[in-house]
């Protein structure tokens, strides 16, 4: 058995491998800054009445209900997981034979990569156009058995325009995967046209928009027989049983609060957006939750900004970008600090 070495996978990850709670203003994970939803607060300070001793919901049935409501499709047209990093995983795994290729955007959500190659597939990146827009021609020049497209697109915040979409769907030869976690922050919902759209699978994530990434709760959604033949390659209970509990109070009781911090973290990212140009930084057009910002010498940037109490992310030497801070938007009073941060760290002029 061939082992991937450490090594090939190691930078990708040791980047989240930081002690958030150390930083006084976290913003490297493109979380909500407004913590747990109110009900599902109420939920787990009363006593949740959920069975312990019992495995969950086979198949998470209820959720996958609730779920299919939310995006509007039928509940077998949707899986649930452990994150849609687990649904990631699990997705190579169950459809690429060892040595298939994934094309994938790049840059991109660095997980993508990370898992294509733990499950023995092959990856090759593609690069963005000038306007960021997601390489049709070229991801369907690489033949490859998966394509994966992030809409919008982690870290450039970019979204992928939908004739480009359409095209790599409707030439693609084999799967492929729409990730759409950060759907709520632009407004879309690619989701809800999957099951109408042969070899389209898209995932949705509850750790971004809902603000409940600690239950680790993920889905895809697609055309029935495609979940079905998904669900064949894991368990009856991906999901654990809490999670599902917390899950479904944030569906039924949470989404017009959901909604509301929503907008809310659209009109700061807009702001800190207006402060950066105004102080001289440029920022590429995001439609999420998250601001790109290029930046020379961006490691450096980034580790004097911890110093400061501030955790963001940093890249370095990004295809046709160079370095680059990636900033989430946090509470509408933190992000003048950041800035400000930003400038003793950074001077544009
Ligand atoms: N996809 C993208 C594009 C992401 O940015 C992230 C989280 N950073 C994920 C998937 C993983 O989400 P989850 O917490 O559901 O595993």
């Amino acid at each position: 058995m061939t082992r991937v070495p450490l090594r090939d996978v190691y930078r990708d990850i040791r980047a989240y491998d930081v002690d958030a709670a150390r930083f006084s203003l976290e913003l490297a994970d493109n979380t909500s800054p407004y913590g747990t939803p109110p009900a599902v607060r109420d939920f787990l300070a009363g006593a949740p009445g959920v069975n312990l001793s019992r495995y969950p919901t086979t198949y998470s049935r209820p959720l996958r209900d609730a779920l299919a409501a939310y995006i509007g499709v039928a509940p077998d047209e949707i899986m649930v997981g452990a994150g849609s990093d687990e649904i990631l995983s699990s997705t190579f795994r169950a459809l690429g034979s060892p040595g298939a290729l994934v094309a994938h955007m790049h840059p991109t959500f660095v997980m993508t990569r990370v898992f294509a190659i733990t499950n023995s597939l092959r990856v090759v990146p593609v690069g963005l156009t000038a306007s960021y827009d997601a390489d049709a021609d070229a991801l369907l020049a690489s033949e490859a058995d998966i394509i994966y497209l992030c809409a919008p697109n982690n870290p450039t915040g970019t979204p992928v325009q939908r004739a480009t979409l359409d095209k790599v769907i409707d030439e693609a030869r084999g799967l492929v995967m729409v990730d759409e976690a950060y759907a709520e922050f632009a407004g879309s919902n690619l989701a809800a046209k999957a099951p109408g759209r042969d070899g389209m699978l898209v995932l949705r994530t509850m750790s971004k928009a809902f603000g409940l990434a600690g239950i680790r709760l993920g889905f895809a959604v697609g055309e029935r027989a495609l979940i079905a033949e998904l669900e064949k390659a894991r368990g009856p209970y991906a999901v654990p049983a809490l999670s599902e509990q917390v899950a479904l109070v944030a569906l039924q009781h949470d989404l017009p609060w959901i909604q509301d911090k929503v907008a809310e973290v659209c009109a700061t990212r807009d702001r800190f957006v207006g402060g950066l140009h105004a102080a001289g930084y440029t920022t590429l057009p995001s439609a999420a939750n998250f601001v790109l910002v290029p930046i020379p010498g961006a490691a450096s940037v980034g580790a004097a900004l911890r110093e400061k109490g501030i955790l963001v992310r940093h890249f370095e030497a990004l295809p046709g970008l160079g370095d680059a801070l990636r900033i989430s938007v946090g509470l509408p009073y933190d992000m003048p600090r950041v800035l400000a941060s930003l400038q003793e760290c950074a001077p544009c002029r």
